[in-house]
């Protein structure tokens, strides 16, 4: 054809483009959606998709949905070793496209061969489950594809953010200060490294670790560790992270902080850092944070506080009090993709500070995007405060959520999930041999894979052997589940 006949038309059909889509929801509602999330899904059981998905209209719109067969599949997994996996994928690229039917059937294989972290029985992973209406928000988020920088861009996300964020700030206890949706925890912990860095030393942003005394920061042995991570990132070293000891819970010693500050006060290096946790990584403790604020205050350090695993539970009064303290914090990451089951990724990063901190500390007025001579008030033009150019939309899933479940019903979630956490401490306690069953993870944790029935991580601690990491977030998770974990870890481990 020749150019000038092809550029007279649009170079998508839109309509077949929907017709796909509606076909490739449809998919994505019976297997990820339901089967993805249904405990009661046999394996090798073939079904119909029910009518009732998407307000109960046809069954489906594939005209011979009925007959085609769904295949079987197991329910949290579907283990295959890479080769096998390769080549049922049929991953290459070709030349030439394929037709809506083979691209169904590459939807239905994605979904297949893929973990389905929405499954009650799957608790490898400090996030799981599926809530409906936070994927709606995600869906929505998809679809309008834009990016949070400007308000002249993103009017409803730039408002929407601002009142996410001072609720979360809220539930930390500032009426007021700063923040961001960052992509995960390990960004906003390094984040908050560079803005103490910048508090302590306005002059780095310039100038570089050359106008830099040798920078120490502090966090605690059982810590995550994208504070390692953030350390080299940005140029302050891992060498200049120092481990702080934890009692036996895991909980960070605030005597064994200050005397550690001393020592590397003493070396002539400059502690400008402390990291607190609220829900490590291994062990759920919770740091003394009014301890750990003592000492910080009296050495003038930025205290912040990786909140990324235990903020939710800000959520709960009865739990609350876990982070007490957390309010004299300079700076908080928090994580509401993991316990709230908002989807990936959902992470705030609160300041306290009002003085425009973080816009000092990263702005760079970019005038394609950030004019100052706007028609609008460019104070809604928030982009600039972030390392990112182009930002997704993180907040429209939660404030979804939010509005549907109510502070309340979020509040429930996270007592629901201490609750279960404590009936499985019980159970474990109660059962015979679960100390031993524990030496032989590697081996369970194989079996399951391969079976498909339930996943869960395991790892070693200090002096401990291989333990099953047991998390419950997931708001469909009932007892009958747990009881299932239970039974599940004996019947694959009766014969080692
Ligand atoms: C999960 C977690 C992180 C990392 O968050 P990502 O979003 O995975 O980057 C950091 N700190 C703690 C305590 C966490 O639980």
């Amino acid at each position: 054809m020749a150019e000038s006949s092809w550029l007279e038309r649009p170079g998508l059909d839109k309509a077949a483009g929907e017709e796909f889509l509606r076909e490739a929801f449809q998919v994505l509602l019976d297997e990820a959606v339901r089967k993805g999330t249904d405990v009661t899904e046999k394996v090798g059981e073939t079904r119909r998709p029910p009518a009732r998905w998407w307000g109960g209209t046809e069954r489906g719109s594939l005209p011979d949905r009925g007959r085609i067969p769904f295949p079987p599949s197991p329910q949290v997994c579907d283990w295959k070793e890479p080769q096998e996996l390769r080549e049922l994928l049929d991953l290459e690229l070709r030349s030439s496209g394929e037709l809506p039917e083979r691209l169904l059937e590459r939807c239905r294989d994605v979904i297949r061969y893929s973990v389905k972290t929405c499954h009650p029985r799957f608790f490898n992973q400090l996030f799981s489950g599926l809530d409906h209406h936070a994927l709606a928000g995600r869906l929505i988020t998809e679809t309008l594809n834009t990016s949070q920088y400007t308000y002249e861009i993103a009017p409803v996300f730039v408002l929407m953010e601002e009142v996410v964020l001072a609720k979360l700030r809220e539930l930390v206890g500032w009426s007021s200060g700063d923040g961001i949706f960052c992509p995960g925890g390990s960004i906003s912990n390094m984040y908050a490294m560079n803005v103490a860095r910048f508090h302590h030393f306005p002059e780095s942003r310039q100038k570089g670790s050359w106008a830099l005394p040798r920078l120490a920061l502090f966090t605690s042995r059982e810590s995550h560790y994208s504070i390692q991570k953030g350390a080299a990132f940005l140029g302050i070293g891992t060498d200049n992270v120092h481990l702080v000891g934890t009692d036996e819970r895991g909980k960070m010693i605030p005597e064994e902080l200050e005397k550690e500050i001393q020592r590397v006060k003493a070396e002539g290096a400059k502690p400008f850092f402390v990291c607190a946790t609220c829900g490590t990584t291994v062990l759920g403790a919770f740091d003394p944070l009014d301890g750990i604020a003592d000492i910080c205050q009296r050495h003038g350090l930025w205290f912040h506080v990786d909140a990324a695993w235990g903020g939710s539970a800000l959520l709960s009064s009865k739990h609350r009090h876990l982070l007490t303290g957390i309010e004299r914090a300079d700076s908080v990451a928090w994580n509401p993709h993991k316990m709230l089951t908002v989807g990936l990724q959902c992470s705030a990063f609160l300041l306290r500070d009002t003085s425009g901190l973080l816009q000092r500390c990263h702005g760079a007025g970019a005038t394609y995007l950030f004019q100052p001579d706007k028609f609008y008030d460019v104070t809604y033009d928030t982009g600039d405060k972030t390392l990112q150019c182009g930002r997704r939309v993180d907040c429209l899933k939660l404030w979804l959520l939010w509005k549907a479940a109510g502070t309340e019903g979020l509040a429930r979630r996270v007592e629901r999930a201490f609750a279960y956490t404590r009936y499985l401490a019980k159970e474990v306690k109660r059962r015979d041999g679960f100390q031993l069953v524990l030496e032989v993870a590697p081996a369970i944790k194989e079996r399951m894979m391969r079976k498909g029935s339930m996943m869960v991580g395991y790892q070693p601690h200090g002096a401990r052997v291989n333990f099953f990491r047991q998390i419950v977030t997931n708001p469909t998770v009932t007892k009958d589940d747990l009881d299932f974990f239970l039974d599940e870890i004996e019947r694959l481990g009766q014969d080692l």
